[in-house]
């Protein structure tokens, strides 16, 4: 088998010293567990969170243990009646080629119904943070102004589809001028601001938003953020999703006091959330993401790197901003 565990915890960015390679034998199943072979591993920002020793929504992971993340896989052994080898599961499992697990901690995905990918994507848990953000949260209305950013990644792009087809203008905020082209080319968004060339960022997000902002889906904070607050309506609402650009930063978040006097004006609601607050209803958002997608009212992007030995590298490309929708690691069986 191969692993890959937390060496030790990152400041700041994470390096080479972060993650170690390790090889094992595959354990054998006992009464009642599976074995997966990865296919497909996400890697996701909020897993730097989980390197820090800090109490959060989910708890740290554990030096010198394999670090969690959705995966997709196939079930090669089974001692289970619940699977049979060749059935396609998903589930938050260890970085390695094959875990050994309990049924289940798995639950079955049908490759007929989307491609597997898309099981840790837009019908995923980043599918399901944009629609469960955006619609419970942000509650956009028709003709109402809404800016998401970290626009063109996987929750963003999934967000500003979601609020085009509530009848919104959708404005959003993306990295480079690829990303803001298949904004308004690939996903419908009606502009799009690239926030490393626009020079003066307020500037040229009120152009693109004559009416204000209603809604303002927070993907990244710090400079960003900031910028968008400035220009909220009265009544606006922010789902705050994330906030990536502090994330590799060695202290503080970014909530500043510019901002919070911004919200006493304009009496708006900021309000911080997890797709695990939904779990009872994911159900219900995996369905509507799905009849969008089949309706193709929904389209999606994903950037796939090849092989398990790139999964960290994959991870820290996200905070570089070279993936376009969902960063995931492909593993192609020999
Ligand atoms: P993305 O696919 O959006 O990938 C991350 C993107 O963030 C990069 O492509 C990059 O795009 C942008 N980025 C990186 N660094 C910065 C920076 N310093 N300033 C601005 N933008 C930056 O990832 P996800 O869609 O998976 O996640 C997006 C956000 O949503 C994250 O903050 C994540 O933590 C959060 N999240 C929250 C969940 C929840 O339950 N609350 C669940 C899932 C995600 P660019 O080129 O535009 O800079």
């Amino acid at each position: 088998n191969k692993i890959i565990t937390l060496r030790s915890r990152p400041q700041g960015w994470p390096t080479d010293e972060t993650f170690e390679f390790k090889e094992a034998q595959v354990e054998s199943p006992a009464e009642g567990q599976i074995v997966v072979r990865s296919l497909y591993f996400s890697v996701d920002p909020y897993m730097r969170g989980r390197m820090n020793d800090s109490k959060s929504y989910i708890p740290p992971y554990q030096l010198g243990e394999a670090i969690v993340g959705g995966i997709v896989g196939e079930v090669t052994e089974s001692r289970s009646e619940a699977y049979n080898p060749g059935d396609k599961v998903m589930g938050y499992l260890g970085w390695k080629l094959y875990n050994v697990v309990d049924a289940a901690a798995v639950r079955r995905i049908d490759e007929n119904l989307a491609p597997l990918s898309a099981y840790l994507s837009v019908i995923g848990m980043t599918g399901l943070t944009a629609y469960f953000g955006l619609m419970d949260i942000g509650k956009p209305k028709a003709g109402e102004t809404i800016v998401v950013s970290g626009a063109a990644g996987a929750v963003g792009s999934i967000v500003g589809q979601i609020a085009k087809i509530q009848g919104a203008r959708v404005v959003g905020i993306a990295g480079s001028d690829e990303k803001v082209k298949l904004l308004t080319d690939k996903f419908g968004f009606d502009a799009a601001v690239n926030y490393k060339t626009a020079g003066d960022l307020k500037a040229a997000i009120a152009e693109a938003c004559p009416n204000g902002v209603d809604v303002y889906f927070d993907n990244v904070g710090g400079d960003v953020t900031d910028a968008v607050m400035s220009l909220l309506n009265d009544y606006a609402r922010i789902p705050l999703c994330g906030a990536i650009s502090a994330y590799n930063m060695e202290e503080g978040a970014d909530l500043r006091p510019s901002i919070l006097t911004k919200l006493i004006k304009t009496r708006s609601m900021i309000k911080g959330f997890v797709l695990s607050d939904y779990t009872d209803r994911l159900e219900e958002g995996a369905k509507q993401l799905g009849q969008w997608l089949s309706e193709g009212k929904l389209k999606y992007e994903e950037t796939i790197i090849e092989g398990f030995d790139r999964i960290p590298e994959a991870f820290l490309e996200l905070f570089k901003g070279t993936n376009v929708g969902k960063m995931l690691v492909k593993i192609t069986p020999d």
